[in-house]
């Protein structure tokens, strides 16, 4: 039986065993799939080893996503961009490195029937998760894509590494200047019941996006919702997404994303 898992520290939080297994049996696929903790000195050893023994794919979450990247031999354009990397597999006898957290943001938006297309995104956050889903939102043609961190350098260098006329930065407090259709929260502020500080009347009529997820609203979109937003979603459409996208490399086929997040939503 093809072995798989997913690596982490902590990781017994992680979804994504019941995922792939949900998949797995949608699809008729045979296979194992497990959490696997280790730390940042055994993280390259223990990879290796999986591979070396058999192992045909791996998740990575936090913190190691940086490490993957490091420890790939061939990286696609969107774990590239990111510098970080979510989905390990052999090819070739080399360890190829993707990175699929931004387009399984894109597909659950999409799913939402929320258009990117010249669409006006403001994306909260300049840290890991907040450069993984730049590519894939510049691919759906927005008309402007403005990043907010608390920490403008940080902002700053994210814009420089893009380079693109699309992109741009302002502070929280010129939030309360822009007119935006879409807006992303990829802070971590909500695992610590916080708000970013973004003026209330960005959020009127715009989608608000929160990619942390919860049994009830997060703090972000029960903020959000109290200020006019339109339409609130949480980020457990993006974790199976990114997980049916690694699926889809892995095995070959793209499984649907629909029953597997109706049962996790079930089990929250
Ligand atoms: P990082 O630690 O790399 O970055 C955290 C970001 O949050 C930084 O920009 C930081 O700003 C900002 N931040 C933290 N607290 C606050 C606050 N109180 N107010 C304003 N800004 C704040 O984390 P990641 O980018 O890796 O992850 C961000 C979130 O996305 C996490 O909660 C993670 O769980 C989630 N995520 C969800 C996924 C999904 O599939 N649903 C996939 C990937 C990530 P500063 O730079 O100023 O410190």
């Amino acid at each position: 039986m093809d072995k798989f898992l997913v690596v982490g520290n902590p990781i017994g939080q992680s979804k994504s065993p019941i995922i792939h297994k949900l998949f797995a049996t949608q699809t008729n696929i045979e296979l194992s799939y497990e959490k696997y903790l280790t730390t940042s000195d055994d993280f390259d050893d223990d990879m290796r080893n999986f591979f070396t023994q058999g192992g045909k794919g791996a998740n990575v979450t936090a913190p190691f996503k940086e490490q993957a990247f490091a420890l790939c031999d061939c990286l696609s354009s969107d774990a590239n961009a990111a510098g970080a990397v979510n989905t390990l597999y052999i090819q070739n006898g080399k360890i190829v490195g993707d990175n699929t957290d931004g387009r399984g943001l894109v597909a659950d938006l999409l799913n939402h029937k929320v258009t990117l297309a010249d669409k006006t995104i403001l994306l909260l956050g300049a840290g890991g998760a907040s450069r993984g889903v730049i590519l894939p939102l510049l691919a759906q043609q927005p008309k402007h894509l403005i990043v907010v961190n608390r920490t403008q350098s940080k902002a700053d260098a994210l814009i420089a590494h893009f380079n693109d006329s699309r992109l741009s930065t302002i502070s929280y407090q010129q939030t309360a200047e822009v007119d935006v259709d879409i807006i992303i929260n990829a802070t971590s502020a909500s695992l610590s019941a916080e708000l970013p500080p973004l003026a209330p009347t960005a959020v009127v009529n715009a989608t608000c996006y929160d990619m942390v997820y919860n049994h009830q609203l997060t703090p972000f979109l029960a903020w959000c919702q109290n200020h006019k937003a339109s339409q609130v979603i949480d980020g457990l459409g993006m974790l199976v997404g990114q997980a049916a996208e690694s699926f889809a490399i892995w095995h070959g086929v793209k499984p649907a994303v629909a029953p597997v997040l109706n049962s996790l939503r079930e089990q929250l």
